[in-house]
């Protein structure tokens, strides 16, 4: 070692920490959070405009790093979202724990590449940590696999691509090897409320994004049960944990059962709602869930880890490591460790597995059912207070979202951007069973019941005013 040693320059030239740029980074982030909260939730028009510090020319040659990191602060920071901070209600966005990002700082420093063992000891455990505690929190059945990927999105083509390759293995044919072409045709039943990232996973796999039997649904978007189509032959079944609009969930146990009687494999798209099942309070929703064969969800929404984390389980591990894997020899090797880059689309990719792990340990399980059951109550209070002044909440807040009208489809439009002009909180809006609604996504471990408070004041002084 001491000859090595002898090798290196010295400590404050190795690479990264040239002239203590790391301490400024740290300097600069840390006045970057403790100026989030008295900010405008969305950047105002003059940090957008301030943008344009960055349209020069690529230069010649190199240049002081401090330089660079002082130009992305200040012309970078003041356009970012706040969506870091205790008040961004918007689409479905978690914040990021404090141990999260300590983690993902060091993570990024060690700079592994996670698809490998001998890549990475450490990421790779940490994986494997991190799937243990996982399978126990969600209530997952013990001895899933798991691929650690960008979000959601991969996360359906995963479990999707481990349901193409088990239903097509049942009836002969390795889909694998020989693709789509000739292979007996596959049924895809999905729920009409499907979030359109499902559909775009079934495009990536040949299955098609409109080839799909779309099964009705309630009020609440959950689909019905009973209004299932008679299965028979190679069948995949899509339901969701956690309607991205209502926060409803399709009734899995009934749907399970059906499916499973008839071999039909059931993919659940369960970005955050799958969350549900670390709350006792909540978990009953999510009944019945644990009995598919696949679930996605994302790790950088209601698990509050940055951004991008997703994660694919799969009921037998062995179908997401065929589906998956370069190399359909290898993972069938008895007894062999596991590695990751056999359970996700990737080869090489960060060590987004340590951010998991960061956030799951320094939570704990109490603490983790607290962030869900904190972010149900805040939503319910939303919905309380919206239409205890006279607005009127179109779900049945049972989760995390909100759904608001403030009249007619324009009057909701202009109330939603007052708010957002207002720059005390960020709602977007989506549009629900034909009518337009001010959407609230309470996401963030970050929002206190002040923050509600305050948000629920806005939105009625922008209500009246709209
Ligand atoms: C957010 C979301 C997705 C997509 O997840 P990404 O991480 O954005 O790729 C899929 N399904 C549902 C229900 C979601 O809420």
């Amino acid at each position: 070692m001491s000859s090595l040693n002898s090798a290196l320059p010295s400590l404050d030239r190795l690479p990264g920490d040239q002239d203590g740029l790391l301490q400024e980074a740290a300097r600069r982030a840390t006045r970057y959070l403790d100026g989030l909260d008295q900010r405008p939730v969305f950047p105002a028009p003059e940090a957008i405009a301030g943008l344009q510090a960055f349209d020069e020319a690529l230069p010649p040659g190199p240049t002081d790093p401090r330089a660079t990191l002082a130009l992305l602060d200040a012309a970078g920071s003041p356009a970012t979202v706040a969506s870091a901070g205790r008040r961004y209600f918007g689409f479905v966005i978690g914040g990021a724990l404090p141990a999260t990002v300590a983690a993902s700082w060091l993570a990024t420093v060690w700079d592994q590449n996670a698809g490998l063992f001998v890549a990475s000891p450490v990421a790779t455990h940490l994986e494997a940590v991190g799937l243990r505690w996982l399978t126990d929190v969600l209530g997952l059945p013990a001895g899933v696999g798991v691929g650690f990927v960008t979000g959601g999105t991969m996360a359906n083509f995963g479990g999707l691509a481990a349901a193409r390759h088990a239903v097509l293995k049942g009836v002969g044919w390795d889909v694998e090897a020989h693709g789509l072409f000739g292979a007996p045709p596959i049924t895809v039943i999905v729920g009409e409320e499907v979030h359109v990232s499902l559909l775009k996973a079934l495009n990536f796999l040949g299955l098609g994004r409109e080839r799909v039997h779309r099964v009705p649904v309630d009020g609440q978007g959950r689909m019905r049960a009973e209004a299932l189509p008679p299965i028979t032959g190679p069948t995949i079944v899509c339901i969701q944990a956690g309607n991205v609009n209502t926060g409803a969930f399709d009734p899995a146990d009934a749907i399970c059962r059906v499916a499973h009687e008839a071999g039909a494999w059931v993919h659940v798209d369960g970005a955050f709602g799958l969350w549900a099942a670390a709350a006792p309070g909540r978990a009953h929703l999510a009944a019945g869930v644990a009995q598919a064969d696949s679930w996605a969800t994302d790790a950088h929404k209601w698990l509050n880890v940055p951004y991008d984390s997703g994660l694919v389980f799969c009921r037998r591990s062995e179908d997401l490591r065929a589906a998956l894997t370069h190399s359909p020899a290898a993972y069938l090797h008895e007894g062999a460790p596991r590695e990751p880059m056999e359970c996700t689309p990737e080869l090489s990719r960060r060590a987004r597995g340590v951010e998991v792990w960061a956030a799951l340990r320094s939570l704990g399980r109490a603490g983790l059912a607290d962030l869900i059951e904190r972010c149900c109550r805040h939503a319910a209070r939303f919905a309380e207070g919206l239409a205890a002044a006279g607005y009127e909440v179109l779900n049945q807040v049972e989760l995390n979202q909100v759904l608001v009208s403030f009249g007619d489809a324009a009057r909701t439009q202009r109330v939603i951007q007052a708010v957002q002009q207002a720059g005390v909180c960020w709602m977007g809006s989506t549009i629900w069973q034909g009518r337009t609604a001010m959407r609230i996504s309470v996401s963030s471990a970050a929002t206190t019941e002040a923050d509600v408070e305050l948000s629920l004041q806005s939105i009625v002084q922008a209500a009246a005013r709209s």
